[in-house]
């Protein structure tokens, strides 16, 4: 199950071990540094999953995902919120702005492909609903 993902996010060492992780199982990953490069490249590629970095510079990943959701190409692609607010009502806030689900920095190691591919099993069965 090779996807395409597309991680948005500033921050050089979580870019490279989030890279690391999903190449090491066979995935694609290309990347943007901010929310408009981000946007501009999820609607040229349309990759199977957007990780989104919630603390950006500039336009920040509450924004960015509503963006990407006006897109009829992106509407069924998964976002998934990256971030280290460890606050109550952030995840409501991200699912609010269109993600699709919600992870807690620093990424885990060992369970951290698992659920991105969780999130990838779970788009393809709603696809072929
Ligand atoms: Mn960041």
């Amino acid at each position: 199950m090779n996807a395409v993902v597309l991680l948005i996010e500033d921050n050089e060492q979580n870019h490279y071990l989030a890279s690391y992780l999903l190449k090491a199982r066979g995935h694609q990953v290309v990347y943007a540094v901010d929310g408009p490069a981000g946007i501009a490249l999820a609607l040229e590629i349309v990759p199977d999953l957007i990780l989104l970095d919630i603390q950006l510079p500039g336009m920040d990943g509450y924004e960015v995902a509503y963006e990407l959701r006006q897109s009829s190409k992106l509407q069924q692609v998964p976002i998934i919120a990256v971030t280290s607010y460890a606050m109550v009502g952030d995840r409501e806030r991200v699912l609010r702005a269109g993600c699709n689900g919600y992870m807690e920095k620093p990424i885990d190691p060992e369970t951290f492909v698992s659920e991105i591919e969780e999130h990838l099993s779970q788009a393809r069965r709603e696809e072929y609903r």
